[in-house]
């Protein structure tokens, strides 16, 4: 059946390769993708803006398919949690995100944190904490150099659970971030309810923050609310150094984006690292 469904795809690029034969192509490959080993991370550099300094990375997936080259996470992540292969896939990111910190701390790198990033499907299905544990036993890594990222919409439903798992991370010593912060449409009041570190400020906002003075007036009301309430606060999406003034100047605390370094590759990250002077 497998090789029925190869033969399908080729004949729907040959015909058209258009956005079905696509996704077909993303369903079927996925099933192989995990066996062959086909999966990287790349790490984004994220920065302290008081000390200049970088205290973590972002770990981002990507698919390096046999013969399509890279495939952003953009193209596989839906397809696998529609599938349910984002709990594997996310088991792989997770472990091989703390055995590869684990590594640079032992190779003296510095004390760094990496933000990995949790699919709804993964927070769901009951066994994260486990695995969470498992896994920072078997690489070594301390749970304070492991910060998971989590959606709005992930902490919407069922809340009482949501609430237990969080307390239970947060016992292990892992940080806790909402990513994507304040394009979810949430209620403000469940900050109070849930036990995280870090409100991750959108890059929508952060990006377009030369387009008008809303987007700054946004940015600055999240820092103080997320301040006030004993929260950090970190901008991703920074691409100039216009950007960065601001955030200083709002006492915003991290920040990650293209100004300072695309996600590289492991070793492009380690020597990044290496050669980095603090700004
Ligand atoms: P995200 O978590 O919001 O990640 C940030 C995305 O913005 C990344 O795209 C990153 O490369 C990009 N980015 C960072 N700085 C800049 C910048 O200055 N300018 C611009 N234009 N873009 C910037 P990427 O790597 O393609 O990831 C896209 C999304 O895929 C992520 O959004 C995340 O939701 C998901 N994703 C990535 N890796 C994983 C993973 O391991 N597990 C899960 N569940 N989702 C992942
Ligand atoms: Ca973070
Ligand atoms: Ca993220
Ligand atoms: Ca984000």
């Amino acid at each position: 059946a497998k090789e029925a469904g190869r033969n399908t795809f080729r004949f729907f690029t040959g015909q058209q390769g258009g956005q079905a034969a696509e996704q077909l192509l993303i369903r079927n490959g996925l099933h192989n993708a995990l066996l062959r080993n086909e999966f990287i991370l790349h790490y984004q550099p994220q920065l302290d803006l008081t000390t200049g300094r970088i205290v973590g990375a972002e770990a981002l997936v990507r698919w390096l398919h046999p013969e399509q080259g890279m495939v952003p996470p953009g193209k596989f992540i839906p397809v696998a949690e529609e599938s349910g292969l984002i709990v594997p896939i996310g088991e792989w990111v997770l472990h091989e995100a703390c055995r590869q910190l684990a590594q640079w701390r032992e190779e003296g790198l510095g004390d760094l944190v990496v933000a990995v990033n949790l699919s709804g499907v993964e927070f769901k299905r009951g066994y994260l904490v486990e695995s969470v544990t498992h896994t920072l036993a078997r690489t070594g890594l301390p749970a304070t150099c492991l910060e998971l990222e989590l959606t709005e919409s992930m902490l919407m439903h069922d809340v009482e659970n949501v609430i237990s798992t969080l307390q239970r991370l947060k016992a292990l010593g892992v940080r806790l971030s909402i990513d994507d912060f304040g394009t979810g449409y949430s209620c403000l009041s469940y900050l109070t309810r849930f036990d995280v570190d870090t409100l991750k400020i959108d890059q929508s906002f952060v990006r377009q923050l030369h387009l008008g003075d809303q987007h700054a007036a946004i940015i600055r009301a999240v820092i103080q609310m997320a301040h006030s309430l004993d929260l950090a606060t970190i901008a991703e999406g920074v691409e100039d150094a216009e950007v960065v003034a601001f955030l200083r100047a709002h006492a915003c605390d991290q920040a990650q984006g293209y100004f300072f370094s695309k996600p590289l590759p492991a070793e492009d990250f380690a020597r990044f690292v290496r050669q980095y002077r603090a700004v």
